[in-house]
């Protein structure tokens, strides 16, 4: 049970409290900047899809690369979350976490030799292929092997998501997947393939999916092409409708999709079949739990505009500078103040270290506590160390309670594996 003072990191006062830990006390605690994400919150999420799979053969595997924290990854392995990979790194941090392999697919253009070996080995439940490239590496590197791989055809349905271009993947101009048209040939072809189980349909058409037409059209061109796939004989063991569900990055703007109306999408959609669903959310199972605690550098009066320069940077959370995208940035103290126009910056040396540009905010001071709201998903994971600006520490909270999950890297942490150039070689 979640206790009196559990709140989302969304409710709309400037709650001082998420997950009954007081913000304040803790940035008392752990300097900022700091990524602080609530288990509670992340349960919910996972319960709310579970709810609406109730009844269903389904296998939730969680899109490691959104918070791919070994905290967070745990969490979801309680709960009977699988784990969705796109690199042998992930592979490696899902399986350390204790996800066991047959509950782990394997995503993405890139896949390289090694790592599709190492995937074989490890025994993973599937292979979402993306190219007749790979699938034809797949057999070669599993017949090396003596293993049989399970694969996937990820299919390419041309439909547009209607969210930002850098992550739309469902078109036929994006690097994804291919087309039914090619599927259909693979699945005429493979019998010869004596390594590969061609028994799987894959479709992703993207993140930040805000309505359920997209995937209502994807999942209906799906369907036909299991329909028709089983109506020439070959049996579709599974169907992996992919991630996408988007989340509310801006208050009372954003409208997301709810877990239970999506499901009824999907299985509406594929009605008839009685092999596995398989799910890949990543961000709406964690985006929503975490915030970005940063502390109000200065506030800088430049000539045309007032700048807040926070402590953290582009480095820490690259979304706004990446894809203009909105988070909603808040006060910590709770206090009543008149509002004011800043543009909200970090330290780091570009224009594009920029979080809002003349946002309305409650008038601020240097050293007052903000979070950055929505920043569980595509925040640490995709944080750098660029300006030699160490990675920052990560915290989980958990009713009244928090354990520190990393470390912010110290510099020695920070330059690990570097060497000045004493030992040359030639090759
Ligand atoms: N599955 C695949 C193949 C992806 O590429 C991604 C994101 O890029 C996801 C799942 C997760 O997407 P989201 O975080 O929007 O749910």
């Amino acid at each position: 049970m979640i206790d009196a003072s559990h709140a989302t990191p969304h409710d709309s006062r400037a709650a001082p409290r998420i997950d009954g830990v007081d913000l304040q006390a803790l940035a008392e605690r752990i300097p900022t900047p700091f990524y602080a994400y609530s288990a509670s919150a992340i349960r919910d999420r996972i319960a709310s899809l579970q709810r609406a799979l109730q009844g269903v053969d389904a296998l939730i595997c969680y899109a490691v690369k959104a918070n791919s924290s070994l905290a967070v990854l745990n969490l979801m392995h309680e709960h009977g979350v699988g784990a969705d990979i796109v690199s042998a790194g992930e592979l490696w941090r899902a399986l350390r976490a204790g996800i066991p392999p047959e509950r782990i697919v394997f995503s993405g253009v890139g896949k390289s030799e090694e790592e599709i070996a190492e995937a074989l080995s490890a025994k993973i439940l599937r292979f979402n292929v993306e190219s007749h490239e790979e699938l034809l590496t797949l057999q070669q590197v599993a017949a090396s092997l003596g293993i049989t791989a399970r694969a996937a055809v990820r299919i390419n349905p041309d439909v547009d998501a209607l969210t930002h271009a850098k992550i739309s993947t469902g078109k036929a101009e994006n690097k994804f997947g291919v087309s039914i048209e090619e599927a259909r040939r693979w699945f005429a072809e493979k019998e010869a393939l004596s390594h590969v189980q061609l028994d799987g349909l894959h479709v992703h058409i993207g993140s930040q999916i805000l309505s359920l037409d997209p995937f209502r059209e994807a999942f209906k061109r799906v369907a036909q092409f299991w329909r028709e796939l089983e109506a020439v004989g070959h049996a579709i063991a599974s169907i992996d409708a992919g991630g996408g569900l988007g989340v509310r990055y801006r208050e009372g703007h954003d409208h997301p999709v709810d877990a239970a109306a999506y499901v009824a999408v999907v299985r509406d959609a594929l009605a008839g079949f009685t092999g596995r669903l398989l799910f890949e959310p990543g961000r709406y199972l964690v985006a929503e739990a975490g915030v970005l605690l940063t502390r109000v550098i200065r506030i800088k009066h430049g000539e045309q505009r007032k700048f807040l320069v926070l402590d953290s940077a582009m480095n820490d959370l690259q979304r706004p500078s990446l894809y203009d995208a909105w988070h909603d940035i808040v006060p910590v103290h709770g206090e009543t103040r008149a509002m004011t126009e800043y543009d909200i910056v970090g330290p780091v040396c570009e224009t594009g270290d920029t979080f809002a540009r003349a946002r309305a905010m409650p008038e601020c001071a240097a050293g007052d506590l903000l979070m950055i709201r929505t920043t569980g998903a595509y925040g640490a994971s995709m944080a750098s160390t660029y300006n030699s600006r160490p990675l920052v520490a990560e915290v989980l909270l958990d009713r009244g309670r928090y354990a520190v999950v990393r470390q912010r890297q110290s510099f020695e942490d920070m330059i690990a594996g570097e060497q000045p150039a004493r030992h040359w070689e030639t090759a």
